[in-house]
């Protein structure tokens, strides 16, 4: 399946001829914030609309377009979420309250005016009030932005909740340039970290006989192309750089459309990210971006597939596995560091993965055995852990947890066990079964620790 544009307008090929996807218009190119306006009209939205923003995406975008919708006949009002000072705006109970509280008057649409958070905010909020909402973009830093779900913080944890996926999505290559770099190498490490999710969707085909979606995995196949051809582009921010990251992050929500599900965008790597924001916000301490921690997660996971594809199948010691896998206490003893008593409690009622007997031990580890080959053939595509480098270097980005503010024991206890996130199939569970994973995250946190970063 391929995309096109068709005045500035986002189109996959055989897909509905009047909305880009399902429901959503999707408008992508440079200049285009002014004509945002003309595209809501399109859709009879209504004329009264509520601008959710914060300083600095008011100042990116907002100020702009409450201009030209004075100019066009609409009536915004806005509502600036609070500055907290040193911590950042979070989709969390202050958040949602100033956004219901400012829903007088009474809008008949919300804009976004921002990138994550901001989107996530007004999603729940537009699914709550039972408001429309339109999105316009201010960083390529997601893949949320076609997203219906909302990560939220309640109660100081992390949450999901139930969101509207925009009716509209604006994203300007002019404004989202001037995003703050760190955005825009998030964006990037978001795209970047579909190998893996790829790589762990073919294995499971492979050996599970798991459906592989075509139509999706030629879609992210060609955000992953798109993105490594321009990675020179994007380095300089240039309005194409940009349009590949948008692109891949879009193609990558159209997916989770098309499928129904996020295989296809996201596998171990971001289920670490995840553990990693998760297990921060517990201990009351800042964490990464998402994007930030799903392309660090995807470079050590990219090494880890290197010696993956390495294994010496044929010299594993069976028996050795099948215990260690099976025998549940000492195994538990392990994990519970990763996720902590509560969570993992709360895991083992729902993961197959973590009550395996010996039944499912047996036709797991056969099925890898015997189909070794065809395995490591499929991983083909990988980049090498140099060429992740290579690119991380040249944007003059880290790729140690320890740098985006994750401790080395956090760490070394969520790279083996991530898979036990939730349940599904990947390179990191093969190792598990197989008995080989604390041997190869060893490995690979020794070449982390050897690899200086001379580049800061
Ligand atoms: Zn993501």
């Amino acid at each position: 399946m391929n995309y096109y544009y068709e005045n500035e307008m986002f189109k996959l090929e055989g897909i509905s001829t009047e909305h880009t996807i399902s429901d959503i218009d999707i408008y992508i190119g440079k200049g285009i914030l002014k004509n945002t306006s003309s595209y809501i009209k399109k859709r009879n939205m209504g004329k009264r609309c509520l601008i959710v923003a914060d300083g600095n995406t008011y100042l990116a975008a907002g100020k702009a377009l409450a201009e030209n919708f004075a100019h066009d006949g609409f009536a915004a009002d806005v509502c600036l979420l609070r500055d907290r000072g040193e911590e950042r705006i979070e989709a969390d109970e202050l958040s949602v309250g100033q956004v219901m509280m400012s829903l007088e008057p009474e809008p008949d649409f919300l804009i976004a005016c921002g990138s994550g958070v901001i989107n996530d905010i007004t999603r729940f909020v537009s699914y709550t009030a039972k408001k429309p909402f339109v999105s316009v973009g201010t960083a390529a830093s997601m893949d949320g932005y076609t997203s219906v779900t909302a990560p939220m913080i309640f109660n100081g944890k992390k949450v999901h909740r139930h969101g509207n996926a925009p009716k509209i999505l604006v994203l300007d290559t002019e404004i989202l340039k001037n995003a703050p770099k760190e955005l825009t190498m998030a964006g990037f490490g978001d795209v970047y970290g579909k190998f893996i999710a790829k790589a762990d969707w073919l294995l499971s085909n492979i050996t599970t006989g798991e459906e592989v979606d075509g139509q999706a995995l030629g879609l992210i196949t060609q955000a992953l192309e798109k993105l490594t051809r321009n990675v020179e582009e994007i380095c300089s921010a240039t309005d194409e750089g940009l349009k590949a990251i948008i692109e891949g992050l879009i193609l990558a929500g159209i997916t989770i459309f098309t499928t129904g599900q996020t295989r296809a965008v996201a596998s171990v790597e971001h289920n670490q990210g995840h553990i990693w924001e998760t297990r921060m916000l517990e201990a009351r301490k800042p964490y990464p971006l998402h994007g930030t921690a799903v392309g660090c997660s995807t470079g050590y996971y990219l090494r880890m597939y290197e010696y993956f594809k390495k294994i010496n199948i044929k010299n594993l010691d069976k028996e050795k596995a099948k215990n260690r896998i099976l025998n549940r206490d000492s195994f538990r003893n392990k994990v519970v560091h990763c996720f902590g008593e509560e969570w993992l409690s709360v895991l083992e009622k729902s993961n197959k993965c973590l009550n395996l007997n010996e039944e499912d031990f047996e036709r797991h580890y056969n099925s890898i055995v015997n189909n070794w080959d065809k395995i490591v053939k499929a991983l083909d595509f990988l980049p090498t852990w140099d060429e992740y480098r290579e690119i991380y270097k040249k944007f003059r980005q880290p790729i140690h947890a320890e740098d985006i503010g994750i401790p080395n024991d956090l760490l070394k206890h969520t790279l083996p066990y991530s898979t036990f996130y939730r349940d599904r199939y990947d390179f990191v569970f093969v190792m598990n079964i197989l008995g080989i994973i604390e041997e190869i995250t060893d490995m690979t946190l020794k070449d982390y620790q050897k690899e200086k970063q001379k580049w800061f």
